[in-house]
């Protein structure tokens, strides 16, 4: 039996933060600004257009900041997918060197909200280890970070495979790279915490009220929603990977993508130590991707990853990654399974987020599992330029957000990807 006494199927984080609260019943009528999804980047957004003294209304279609942004792994890492050479290839060097900019700073951003500003989230610059399951993967690993740009270099140490434990105490890796500016938060407290701020400018944050359709109005736009209409001069739709048909042009650019958490119960800690030393964010080379870590206080696993092709119940698949969890720490093979929950990451057909306007709409998602630095910045940023259009645009906007014939906004091809993936990972190309 896997499961521990107290399992549920429900997000680890919630134990210790509960969800915002779900806000007036009624909506307004007519506001300067409404944003649609409740997450980092909608509430990160809203504060800066209600510090600004523009009335702000931020709705959700379940509970508020029930998304990604309660639910995630915590994991804070330099953020674009694309290197710095493909970058180049595509937009030339200087919008490459403006997103990488951006980048750092996100990470330096949130850091700054917990150091200078006093949130509390559980911030914890703690490093980050990526292992490799090959030794070619070893070797191309480090060739990555030994080729790095050096304005956007990050800090990086080798380990080889006879030092991998000091940075984890598993057989699956044949060496490894130690990152030390990645850090770890608790995101049902960033979330919180982003939503306090917001309030505490002057916003409105509503649950459980779903944007049915946006059309263009005389002044602004209407949008219809569950609790009636609301007329507003300007539409952010931060929805990220749970994007629905309300924008239909968004939907066809941003793919949901399901990824599975699981909580350990009450470890030893001594056991949790061994397992993890310096309680660094873990993740690996394979293309399945797996990103473990400790639970703040340093007494649980938590193991996230996807275990099945399509999506599934998380009480289903959970035996899958209790089981390619003792594959990495067999020493958990007797450990049992306290809490299993999943969330939809959005990602998009070019492996990067995407920001800009869209027949009079804004928008702001697209993280491809890197949104708890990039959505927490660029919702910040996007609602400076909502409030006032002389902030300077990130070096993303005016970029082209692309898609895919007959993609309509069910990745129907991701069981297949996935199945690939995971076999190319087992022969080790
Ligand atoms: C399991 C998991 C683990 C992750 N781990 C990490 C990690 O370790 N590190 C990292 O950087 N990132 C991670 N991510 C990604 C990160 O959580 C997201 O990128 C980030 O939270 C996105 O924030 P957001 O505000 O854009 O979207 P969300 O927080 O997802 O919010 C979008 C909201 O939009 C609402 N919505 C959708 N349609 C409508 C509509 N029509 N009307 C009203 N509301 C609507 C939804 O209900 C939802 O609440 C993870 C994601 C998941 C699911």
């Amino acid at each position: 039996m896997i499961f521990a006494a107290d399992y549920e199927a429900r997000c680890y984080w919630q134990d210790d933060e509960p969800l915002p609260p779900e806000g007036p019943a009624s909506l307004p009528r007519a506001v300067d600004v409404l944003v649609i999804g409740s997450g980092y980047t909608g509430l990160a957004a809203a504060r800066e257009t209600a510090l600004a003294g523009r009335t702000t209304l931020v709705i959700d279609a379940g509970p508020v900041a029930g998304g990604c942004s309660s639910r995630n792994g915590g994991q804070v890492a330099f953020s674009f997918k694309p290197t710095h050479p493909e970058l180049t290839a595509q937009h030339g060097k200087a919008i490459a060197d403006g997103i990488y900019r951006e980048g750092m700073a996100a990470n330096a951003a949130l850091a700054a909200l917990a150091k200078d500003e006093g949130l509390d989230f559980d911030w914890r610059p703690c490093g980050g280890f990526l292992g490799a399951h090959t030794p070619r993967h070893l070797r191309a690993l480090v060739g990555a970070f030994e080729a790095q740009v050096p304005e956007f270099a990050e800090p990086f140490e080798v380990l080889p495979r006879h030092r991998l434990s000091e940075a984890i105490d598993s057989p699956l890796y044949h060496g490894g790279v130690i990152v030390s500016s990645d850090a770890s938060v608790h995101p049902g407290k960033l979330a919180s915490a982003l939503y306090r701020r917001a309030i505490a400018a002057g916003a409105t944050v509503v649950g459980h009220c779903r944007a049915l359709a946006i059309r263009r109005a005389s002044v602004g736009l209407e949008v219809q929603t569950a609790r009636g209409l609301v007329t507003a001069r300007q539409v952010l739709v931060a929805t990220n990977g749970y994007t629905d048909g309300v924008l239909p042009w968004l939907q066809r650019r941003v793919m949901p993508v399901g990824s599975y958490i699981i909580a350990t119960e009450m470890l030893d800690p001594e056991l949790v130590r061994r397992l993890i030393p310096a309680a660094r964010n873990v993740g690996d080379t394979r293309r399945v991707v797996t990103y473990v870590r400790p639970s703040p206080d340093g007494r649980r696993i938590l193991f996230g990853g996807r275990a099945s092709a399509g999506e599934t119940d998380v009480t289903r698949c959970a035996p899958a990654m209790h089981r390619m969890m003792t594959e990495m720490f067999p020493a958990l093979s007797g450990a049992k399974i306290s809490r299993a929950w999943m969330g939809f990451v959005g990602f998009t057909f070019d492996t990067r987020m995407h920001l800009g306007e869209h027949d009079g709409v804004h928008y702001c998602m697209g993280y491809c599992g890197q949104g708890v630095p990039l959505a927490t910045y660029y919702g910040r940023h996007i609602g400076r330029r909502l409030a006032n259009p002389a902030v300077a645009p990130s070096a993303l906007e005016g970029l082209e957000f692309p898609s895919r014939p007959y993609y309509r906004g069910r990745p129907w091809f991701l069981p297949l990807a996935v199945q690939a993936y995971r076999a190319m990972d087992w022969l080790g190309v």
